[in-house]
């Protein structure tokens, strides 16, 4: 058995967290997840709590997959690592690029692989600056992305992010432009919503413009925006995003990070939303979190330049194709496929959340309630009727989250939008069960909001 407050202690002592105010934490004591199984993990107290976030929007298979933990092993006996760099490859690196290329479709030819989502983003802005620069147009440097976007965490991804806190601490890199995101329940309620789809894709133009077309690399986007908040574009959005960017020679980069392999039943969430990206991020779901991996799948009109007249690509890590990430990300993918998880979401399980979030639509507290996949989110309203939101300061998503983890449910608020992306092999009872644990929590927070006198 761990010993908590032990192991509390020596946490607060030496381990710095991500995303984490150490202050505050310090006070309240990390909480130690010591086990999991298929959609469940349990804490060092034996609290058993539903994982409606996949982890990290990764374990996108469930926890305890032997096969994944065997084909690690099998290929650190072997072969546990060796570079790409000097004329080698190894099997399995050859093999997932295979694979990946062929469920990306006819438009991409090669994958270039990283650790994760944001050196994988950091090697899109090399990549497409490079490609420009091979093309005889060296000028065209800017990015184009949107606000709330999250991009990753180093420079390059927190600066192509649109996240002001994390801007705020560092700067950013320069030639990097952002755009208002396509939110249509928080920026144009009354709208309709494939108009507002157009009119925000127009907002790209409207930047293309204000730069000069003949400085712009690239635009970037999550088909769903996911650490913003679940933002789901209007239908209308993605095609319109296309079109701008074809009519100006722009590059599309769709980062996939979580909406690939499956999230939103398909196995890149840009098939389903009608857009052809030149590059295409992925990392999270392709080995669903069991170990770390990530990459750029690389469309035919970049790699034919690059490959044909760009020479040496001074770019690459130490681990671009790893062996032993590669056999674990081939056996998930084997997984996916055998056990039919994008169709499963696609006609299935996504359906069935969409219905379910339908009805919580009902609840006095939730507002925009919407899904997409397995993705879902809504927004805590104080009065839904006139969208009146809550004040800040009263931090009602942490409230909300506070109710989901004494309950024994991981969702995530993301200001006062509580969001969830649970793992692909979430069954139907399953999502009775989540959902059951959603309206506990949201009745308990509704208490404590009339307790206070906010409702
Ligand atoms: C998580 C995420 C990243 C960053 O991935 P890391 O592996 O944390 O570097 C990039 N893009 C998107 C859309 C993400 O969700």
């Amino acid at each position: 058995m761990t010993n908590t407050k032990e192991i509390q202690a020596i946490d607060s002592a030496h381990y710095m967290h991500p995303f984490t105010d150490h202050k505050s934490l310090a006070a309240k004591g990390s909480r130690i997840i010591t086990k999991a199984d298929n959609v469940y993990i349990w804490d060092s107290e034996g609290h058993k709590i539903f994982d409606a976030m996949s982890g990290l929007w990764c374990v996108n298979v469930g926890y305890g997959r032997k096969e994944l933990v065997d084909a690690a092993c099998k290929q650190m006996t072997e072969l546990p690592f060796y570079n790409s760099f000097f004329q080698t490859t190894n099997v399995p690196a050859v093999k997932l690029a295979e694979k990946i290329i062929s469920l990306a479709g006819d438009n991409y030819s090669h994958v270039f692989f990283g650790s994760s989502g944001s050196e994988s983003n950091d090697t899109n802005v090399r990549m497409v600056r490079h490609y420009w620069a091979t093309l005889g147009q060296p000028e065209r440097t800017f990015i184009i992305s949107r606000k709330n976007a999250y991009h990753g965490s180093t420079m390059v991804g927190s600066s192509l992010g649109g996240m002001g806190g994390m801007h705020a601490q560092g700067g950013v890199i320069p030639g990097i432009e952002h755009i208002e995101q396509p939110y249509h329940y928080g920026l144009a309620p009354d709208e309709d919503r494939d108009a507002f789809g157009l009119r925000a894709a127009s907002w790209l133009e409207e930047k293309i413009l204000e730069v000069g077309a003949e400085k712009v690399a690239a635009f970037i986007g999550e088909p769903v925006q996911g650490a913003g908040g679940v933002i789901i574009p209007p239908q209308t959005y993605w095609p319109e995003i296309q079109r701008i960017c074809d009519k100006y020679g722009i590059l599309l980069i769709c980062d996939e990070v979580i909406c690939g392999f499956g999230r939103l039943g398909a196995w890149f969430g840009s098939q389903r939303m009608g857009a052809k990206p030149d590059l295409m991020t992925f990392a999270k779901g392709v080995s669903s979190g069991y170990i770390p991996l990530g990459g750029v799948v690389v469309g035919k009109r970049v790699a034919q330049v690059l490959i044909e007249q760009g020479g040496e690509f001074n770019h690459g890590y130490t681990y671009s194709g790893h062996p032993t990430a590669c056999a674990v990300a081939l056996a998930n993918l084997e997984i996916i496929e055998r056990e039919d998880l994008v169709n499963q979401v696609r006609y299935e399980t996504g359906p069935y959340l969409a219905q379910k979030y339908a009805e919580l639509a009902k609840h006095p507290l939730v507002g925009g309630a919407e899904t997409f996949g397995l993705v879902a989110g809504f927004v805590l309203m104080k009065n839904k009727e006139e969208h009146v939101h809550f004040d800040e300061s009263l931090e009602v998503g942490m409230i909300c989250r506070g109710h989901c983890f004494a309950n024994g449910l991981i969702m995530r608020a993301v200001g006062d939008r509580m969001i969830i992306a649970p793992p692909l092999v979430t069954t139907k009872a399953q999502i009775d069960e989540m959902i059951g644990l959603i309206y506990l929590c949201l009745d308990a927070t509704l208490a404590d909001l009339k307790r206070l006198g906010v409702m």
